[in-house]
C-alpha cells in the first residue's frame, strides 16, 4: 500500500478546488503588532486578520505577568490536573472566570476547541437520552464533541428562534436537552438571539450553551461578552469562552453551576487525561482577564476602529456584510479571486488578509475576513481601504450601493 500516495490524493483535491491551506509564516514582535515580519516577503506587514483583537498578546501587564510567572513556577505544569499538575494560578483563574461570568465555578482547557469538545461531548455522552439542539453555523469543535458524545443532534436554521421552537416541542418533555450556539459568529459577525433561546430553553426545560470564543474581553463592561452586554448572564447553563483571542494569551473555559463543572471535571476524558496548561499560561490570562475587567478602553479602541473602517468600506463601495460586531467581512465569492486579492494586498500593498475559503465558509461566500484592533490607526485603515479599492478598481469588481 503507498499510503503517501493516499495522502497525496486528497490534498491535490484540496489544491484543485483552491481550498488548500497555505501558512503565512509571521514573526510577530511584541510592541509591534498590528505589524509583524512576513517571512515570504522579507519585511513587515500589517496584520488584519489576527485574533487577538484587542493586542492583549503584547499588553505589559501580561507579559509581566508571564514572565514573572515563568521564573517562579517553570516552563510546565508537571502533570495533569489531577496528578500534580493544579497550581495556584490555574485556580485564581478559575475564581476569576467564574465571577467574571457570574458563575459559582468554572473549568479550564487547554483550549476553546477542547472545552467544547470536551464539555458537550462529556455532557451529551454521559445524560441519558440527552438531545442536543445545535445552530447550524455553529464551530467544529461543538459539532465533533457532540458527534463524540453519540446524543441523538439536532441542526436548526442559522438563529431561527422558530425553528428551534418547532423542533423542542416535538422532543418528549422528560429527557435532557441542550441548545448549543454562539453569540458573535466568528465568520459572518452576526449575534445570536439569546434572550430569545433563554425563553426557549425555560418553556421547554433546556440547558443553554453559548460559545463566547468571539466576545469574551470585547462586549459588556467587564468584558465577559455579548451575554453580560445584554444582562442575560444568568439565564445561560454554560458559558464557553477563550483566552487566545480578545485575552491574547492560549486556553479555553466553561464557567457554569458547581455541579456542572465538577461533572465535566470528573467524567471529561479530554480534561482529565491531557497535562495541564503551563501555570505561567495561566498567570497571562489572568491578568489580562483582571486588566480587561477594569479597563475598556481597549474595547473602546476596537470599536472605534470598526466603525471607521466600516465607514471607510461603505464609502468606497466594497461590499461587506453590515452587523453589529467587531468582524469585518469583505465577501469576494470564489475562492480563486479571493486568493487572489489576497496575494495581491500582500505582495502589492503590505496588507495581510488570509482568505476564507470552504469549507470554514459555504463555497459563493468566500471572503476576506477583516478584524481591525484598537491598534490599527485610522491611517492605517485609509491606506488598507485605498488599496482594496484600487484592485476593486482594476478587477472591475461589484460594488455595493452605497458607492
Ligand atoms: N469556538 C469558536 C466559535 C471558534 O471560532 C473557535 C476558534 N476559532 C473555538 C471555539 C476554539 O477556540 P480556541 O482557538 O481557543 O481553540
Amino acid at each position: 500500500m503507498n499510503y503517501d500516495a493516499m495522502f497525496q490524493s486528497a490534498l491535490d483535491g484540496l489544491r484543485a478546488d483552491g481550498s488548500y491551506r497555505y501558512f503565512a509564516e509571521l514573526e510577530r514582535r511584541s510592541g509591534n503588532f498590528p505589524k509583524a515580519y512576513h517571512h515570504g516577503l522579507g519585511r513587515d506587514v500589517t496584520v488584519w486578520c489576527s485574533n487577538d483583537y484587542l493586542g492583549m498578546g503584547q499588553h505589559p501587564e501580561v507579559l509581566k505577568a508571564m514572565h514573572d510567572a515563568l521564573d517562579e513556577t517553570g516552563a510546565g505544569a508537571g502533570g495533569t490536573r489531577n496528578i500534580s499538575g493544579t497550581n495556584h494560578y490555574h485556580v485564581e483563574l478559575e475564581k476569576e472566570l467564574a465571577s467574571l461570568h457570574g458563575k459559582e465555578s468554572a473549568l479550564l482547557f487547554n483550549s476553546g476547541y477542547l472545552s467544547n469538545w470536551v464539555t458537550l461531548g462529556t455532557i451529551a455522552g454521559r445524560l441519558r437520552n440527552c438531545v442536543v439542539l445545535s445552530d447550524e453555523l455553529n464551530h467544529a469543535s461543538m459539532i465533533e464533541g457532540i458527534r463524540h458524545s453519540r446524543a441523538e443532534k439536532q441542526i436548526f436554521r442559522h438563529n431561527d428562534v422558530e425553528d428551534l421552537e418547532r423542533r423542542l416541542k416535538e422532543l418528549p418533555a422528560d429527557v435532557p436537552k441542550i441548545i448549543a450556539f454562539e453569540s458573535v459568529y466568528s465568520m459572518d459577525g452576526d449575534i445570536a438571539p439569546i434572550e430569545a433561546f433563554c425563553d426557549l430553553a425555560d418553556k421547554y426545560g433546556a440547558m443553554t450553551y453559548l460559545d463566547e470564543v468571539h466576545a469574551v474581553g470585547m462586549y459588556g463592561d467587564h468584558g465577559a461578552g455579548v451575554a453580560e452586554k445584554m444582562g442575560l448572564s444568568h439565564r445561560l447553563t454554560v458559558i464557553e469562552g477563550t483566552l487566545g483571542k480578545g485575552y491574547g494569551v492560549v486556553g479555553g473555559y466553561i464557567a457554569a453551576s458547581a455541579p456542572l463543572c465538577d461533572f465535566v471535571r470528573s467524567f471529561g476524558s479530554g480534561f482529565i487525561f491531557s497535562t495541564a496548561l503551563p501555570p505561567m499560561i495561566a498567570a497571562g490570562a489572568l491578568a489580562s482577564v483582571r486588566y480587561l475587567k477594569r479597563s475598556s478602553a481597549e474595547r473602546e479602541g476596537q470599536q472605534r476602529a470598526v466603525a471607521y473602517l466600516r465607514a471607510a468600506l461603505d464609502k468606497a463601495g466594497i461590499p461587506h456584510v453590515g452587523n453589529p460586531s467587531h468582524i469585518v467581512p469583505i465577501m469576494v465569492g470564489e475562492a480563486e479571486l479571493c486568493r487572489d486579492l489576497s496575494d495581491e494586498l500582500l505582495n502589492r500593498f503590505g496588507h495581510y488578509i488570509q482568505p476564507i475559503n470552504f469549507p470554514t465558509v459555504p463555497r459563493g461566500t468566500e471572503r476576506l475576513r477583516l478584524t481591525p484592533t484598537p491598534l490599527h490607526t485610522n491611517e492605517a485603515i485609509d491606506e488598507l481601504v485605498e488599496a482594496v479599492s484600487t484592485l476593486w478598481r482594476e478587477r472591475q469588481l461589484k460594488r455595493s450601493v452605497a458607492a
